[in-house]
């Protein structure tokens, strides 16, 4: 039975993760500090085969017997969460990619990293291929989770090269499901109890900017792919379907019937004007491709939210 130590796992991709790697039959460690992740998400995988540890990794991570995998996920993932805790942002990007690096030396466990799209910034390059180098503001307010993604990477590399450890980084898309928090400010779960309370959606700039949606389900599988890979390079996982926030706001509050009005707020500073993930290396390299579309997946998140808002269960 593969021993797998998951951070930030009682997050959002975190906690799905966890509930995927039971199932292939891991025993699974999760680690949160709890500041973004909930343990509402992890309640439901309590068994023998699973354990939750509170802890920041930032600091010094000690974990008793051996491990195969380490699946380093802890990191405010949302443009609003990385503007409230900046500094944990940076930290948790770097101190901890540090920790758990030096945990995998220790374990001679595989260690992938969750990086993300940000990487590339407000990109020049479409769509975004993992050769693109990106065009990213240091010192705006996304540079706090884009430079901490982007030196996690090249530390994850340096412990490849120098220290011979075994690694894998996903460059994750913008993804959608079940267990977002409403709260988290990201277009879907924003739009979505929006719609189910009422209320106006709030659509920033003129909606005109794109992004591609992967739903929750399918990026775990992609990630599962590149861990029992053997590919050290960086990996796109995303849905390359790509449409203007606008659409996507008119898509929800059809399959929803809702009356909601849209109105326009401003657009965050440095929000990227086009996402789309080139899929090529995945395609080829994991054989790996996104199955769920839009409607199927927001129907899924749609229903989610409405048991945990209108009903209070989830
Ligand atoms: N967005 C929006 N209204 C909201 C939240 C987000 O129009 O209430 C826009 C945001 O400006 C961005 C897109 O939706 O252009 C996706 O934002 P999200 O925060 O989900 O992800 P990211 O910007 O990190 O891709």
């Amino acid at each position: 039975m593969p021993r797998t130590l998951v951070t930030g796992g009682a997050g959002f991709l975190g906690s799905h993760l966890c509930e995927y790697l039971l199932n292939q039959g891991h025993e699974v460690i999760a680690m949160d500090n709890l500041i973004t992740g909930s343990m509402d998400n992890i309640a439901h995988l309590h068994s023998e085969s699973f354990s939750f540890i509170k802890y920041d990794v930032t600091h010094y991570v000690y974990v008793e017997g051996p491990l195969d995998y380490i699946m380093h996920f802890a990191s405010p993932a949302s443009p609003r969460d990385y503007l409230e805790f900046p500094i944990q942002t940076l930290k948790v990007g770097s101190l901890g990619t540090h920790k758990t690096l030096g945990l995998a030396k220790e374990k001679k466990a595989v260690f992938l990293l969750a990086s993300t799209s940000e990487v590339y910034g407000d990109p020049l390059l479409h769509p975004q291929p993992e050769s693109y180098w990106g065009n990213v503001n240091p010192v705006g307010p996304r540079g706090v989770y884009d430079e901490a993604k982007r030196f996690a990477e090249a530390l994850t590399m340096a412990y490849h090269r120098y220290h011979q450890v075994e690694t894998r980084i996903v460059r994750i898309f913008n993804t959608y499901g079940p267990r977002m928090r409403p709260e988290d400010g990201r277009a879907i779960p924003t739009f979505i109890p929006q719609a189910i309370r009422n209320e106006p959606i709030t659509v920033f700039g003129d909606g005109g900017q794109t992004r591609s949606f992967c739903y929750v389900n399918d990026l775990i599988e992609g990630i599962y792919r590149l861990l029992i890979s053997n590919i050290h390079e960086p990996v796109n996982i995303g849905n390359p379907q790509e449409m203007s926030i606008i659409e996507l706001t008119k898509k929800i509050l059809k399959l929803m019937g809702s009356h909601s009005e849209i109105v326009f707020k401003p657009l965050p500073v440095d929000d990227p004007k086009i996402r789309q993930p080139d899929i090529t290396r995945a395609r080829e390299m994991l054989d790996w491709e996104p199955r769920v579309d839009l409607e199927e997946g927001l129907r899924n998140t749609i229903e989610w939210f409405q048991r945990k808002i209108v009903r209070n269960e989830a």
